[in-house]
């Protein structure tokens, strides 16, 4: 039995939906069993014949029209995705920070010739997206950026460093923040494509050790005079790159709502389960009354939340989603599902503490939830602005 009772929003069942969301639950089912997910734990890293498989059953680049080789979908596939790789437990696989926060980039701002250049490529998995905001000296606060893209002639010269950026072993496309003028703060800021294959001087460093999310290949990147052609801007002039991250930020925000929301209702499922079969001093965990009020606890908020990211996902398909909200989601969220989890882990006793639990790893691959994609203090101050 699904942990909550009420029905997900009427454009979450719409057929289509629901036969896609069957077709990506076997694709993880086959291509993403958990003995294959073990050994990119322990490698530090997706294999990247997991994207080319997906891109052959496309998964990649849900939201860009058929004509750039993408799926022609909407933001109910990218959410589809998202649930079901946190309900499989599929940590790591950044497929939609590739969708639904690189692709948009170029989808939104690249010219025609930028989008037949590299869309196609990203859907086939081909090429696999990044992009570098985070400096080891700029991560809230974006406007001190440091990476540099020094004009010259009909090139960028790019020079700086990045740190904590996903996929970054892995990516071949980099979306990079630089300031084109450093003179002018955010309106010196542009977002610029760097082909990692293409770009002497760009260096990968150290694919970080973290407490959760093992798979995910989480990296420094270094860039030493790297010199891509002015073609590679996105948008057509520079200065454009904070507007840009202000217009897509809200959906990356959302995305962490989502996959939140999906981690708790796996989190419920799990232990109402295990919590039926475990006994102690003679009768099962649910039958004591702790157990059942932390757990009616949980389901209720665990609801409230469903409904708010449900509303929130068809305000977004309506255009109609403000940058204020979408950092609601994503805080409220990410420290309910902290919560959750933690609750839940409790409820496992000393099996919640041990990593071949998936309680444990979810206590684990959530933490990080509360500070990527612009930290929950960041959020509230986000919030704060509008009041
Ligand atoms: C696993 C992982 C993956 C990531 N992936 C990417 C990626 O793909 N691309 C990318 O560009 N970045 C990525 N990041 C970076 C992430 O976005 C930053 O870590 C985050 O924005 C916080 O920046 P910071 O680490 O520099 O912390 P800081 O900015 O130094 O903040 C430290 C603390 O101070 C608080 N703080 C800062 N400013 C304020 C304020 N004004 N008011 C109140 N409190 C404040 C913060 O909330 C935080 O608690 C990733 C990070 C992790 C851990």
């Amino acid at each position: 039995m699904p942990a909550l009772n009420i029905d997900r929003a009427d454009f979450l069942k719409a057929e289509d939906i629901v036969i896609f969301e069957r077709s990506v639950a076997r694709f993880l089912d086959e291509h993403a069993p958990e003995s294959r997910v073990g050994k990119w734990r322990e490698a530090g890293i997706v294999e990247r014949a997991m994207w080319r498989e997906a891109g052959e059953a496309g998964l990649l680049c849900l939201t860009v029209p058929e004509e750039y080789g993408g799926a022609g979908g909407d933001f109910r596939h990218d959410v589809v995705l998202m649930e079901q790789l946190a309900k499989k437990g599929v940590s790591g696989f950044a497929a939609s920070l590739h969708n639904a926060i690189v692709a948009p980039y170029i989808l939104h701002y690249g010219s025609e010739e930028q989008k037949k250049t590299w869309l196609p490529k990203m859907a086939s998995g081909e090429m696999i997206g990044a992009i570098a905001m985070s400096e080891p000296c700029a991560g809230s606060d974006l406007q001190g950026v440091k990476t540099s893209a020094r004009l010259d002639g009909n090139q960028y010269v790019i020079n700086g460093q990045k740190t904590f950026i996903s996929n970054g072993q892995l990516a071949d496309l980099v979306v990079v923040v630089a300031k084109t003028d450093p003179s002018l703060g955010a309106k010196g800021t542009s977002l610029i494509v760097v082909e990692t294959n293409k770009a002497e001087g760009f260096h990968r460093g150290r694919n970080l050790e973290k407490i959760g999310q093992e798979a995910q290949d989480t990296s420094e990147l270094f860039f030493d005079n790297v010199r891509v052609p002015t073609s590679n801007l996105l948008g057509r002039q520079e200065g454009q790159g904070f507007v840009q991250l202000m217009q897509q930020l809200p959906q990356e925000r959302l995305t962490i709502g989502v996959s939140g929301v999906a981690v708790i209702e796996r989190a419920l499922d799990l232990t109402i389960a295990y919590v039926k079969e475990r006994k102690a001093f003679g009768q099962r965990l649910i039958d004591f009354q702790n157990t059942q009020f932390k757990l009616a606890e949980c389901k209720t908020e665990a609801t409230i939340a469903r409904i708010f990211i449900d509303r929130l996902i068809g305000l977004h398909l309506e255009g109609k989603l403000d940058a204020a909200t979408a950092s609601m989601a994503k805080y409220w969220v990410s420290d309910l599902e902290n919560k959750i989890v933690d609750t839940c882990l409790q409820l496992f006793g000393g099996y919640g503490y041990m990593t071949e639990y998936p309680i444990a790893r979810m206590f684990r691959d959530s933490r990080v939830q509360r500070i990527y994609g612009g930290s929950n203090e960041i959020m509230k101050v986000l919030i704060a602005r509008t009041l």
